[in-house]
């Protein structure tokens, strides 16, 4: 099999036939070409990068640094030990370290003033809703007090396609309403949000990996995803579609920037927290209401 690129020898077939630097060469472009598309990053910009530990994320964090961009790291700890470990904080942190790259740390126990044990039983809601409703407030309030303009996180086109098939099988407002978010860029609608950009949303998991690893990269895995991952029936015919059509998750993703959507509900204030919601009371202080009863 020859590389595409150079013709030498080729180490990876994903989409087409790659050797490594090939591969690292072909994957930036891409993601640079998309970042140029949508005017995701000017170059004043202070871009804070959402890094978990996992394949996606770092390849994002290290593709924005190969580029030449610069970026700051925020990595998490979500508190619940099935999605989070000391390795994941680890790996982030030593990736930082390598490169030079400031690095943050935040826990939702002491960014929230919450137990999270309590607060994820209160919420009523699946692990992962709640989870991912933290992730997204506290990388908005961190981003905005600490002067960042934009937020950039690892979503890629396995993260859309799913999600695409999941919100016509739940067919509800609120899925839709996260459909019209699953966009390379989101501006901000309100003076308290922060811009958010998915530089390798038209990348796949498969090439996400690719490159973290040709950029020797250590990176640490989430239990609980890729259990669910395994079950989930969705993930399961994603793959099927995959065997005839590899393409097809990119697909997926290019369609959907073509569609615009209905503005969303007017954001406010949160009469509590003052965090920018959609209600008179953001998610997060009813949740901690519910708790003090
Ligand atoms: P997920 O909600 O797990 O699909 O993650 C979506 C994106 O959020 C990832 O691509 C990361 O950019 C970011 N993210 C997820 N978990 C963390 C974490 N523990 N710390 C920092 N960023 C995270
Ligand atoms: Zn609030």
């Amino acid at each position: 099999m020859k590389c595409v690129g150079c013709k030498g020898e080729a180490e990876i077939k994903i989409l087409q036939p790659f050797c490594k630097e090939c591969f690292k060469k072909h994957y930036l472009r891409r993601v640079k070409r998309l970042i140029q598309k949508f005017n995701m990053i000017e170059k004043k910009d202070k871009i804070v990068v959402a890094v978990s530990g996992g394949k996606d994320s770092l390849a994002c964090a290290q593709a924005l640094y190969s580029l030449g961009f610069e970026i700051s790291v925020l990595h998490i700890d979500v508190g619940i030990k099935e999605c989070w470990s000391p390795k994941a904080k680890e790996v982030t942190e030593k990736f930082c370290k390598e490169k030079n790259i400031p690095f943050y740390f935040a826990s939702f126990e002491e960014f929230f003033d919450i137990d999270a044990k309590k607060f994820f039983e209160a919420s009523r809601r699946p692990i992962c809703a709640t989870c991912g409703m933290l992730k997204r407030a506290l990388f908005n309030k961190f981003a905005r007090e600490n002067n960042f303009n934009k937020i950039a996180t690892g979503h890629c086109a396995d993260d859309v396609a799913k999600y695409f098939f999941k919100s016509i099988v739940a067919s509800t407002e609120e899925s839709f309403f996260w459909l019209s978010k699953l966009k390379p860029i989101t501006p901000s609608t309100h003076k308290k949000i922060v811009t958010r950009i998915r530089p390798i949303l038209e990348m796949l998991e498969v090439e996400n990996l690719a490159f973290s690893k040709f950029n020797n990269i250590n990176v640490a895995g989430c239990v609980m995803c890729s259990y669910f991952q395994r079950k989930d029936k969705i993930t399961e015919i994603l793959r099927k579609i995959d065997e005839k059509f590899p393409d097809f998750k990119i697909k997926v993703v290019k369609m959907l920037e073509k569609i615009n959507f209905e503005s969303e509900k007017e954001i406010q204030e949160c009469e509590i927290c003052g965090e920018p919601t959609k209600n008179k009371i953001c998610t997060i202080c009813k949740i901690k209401k519910r708790i003090e009863k």
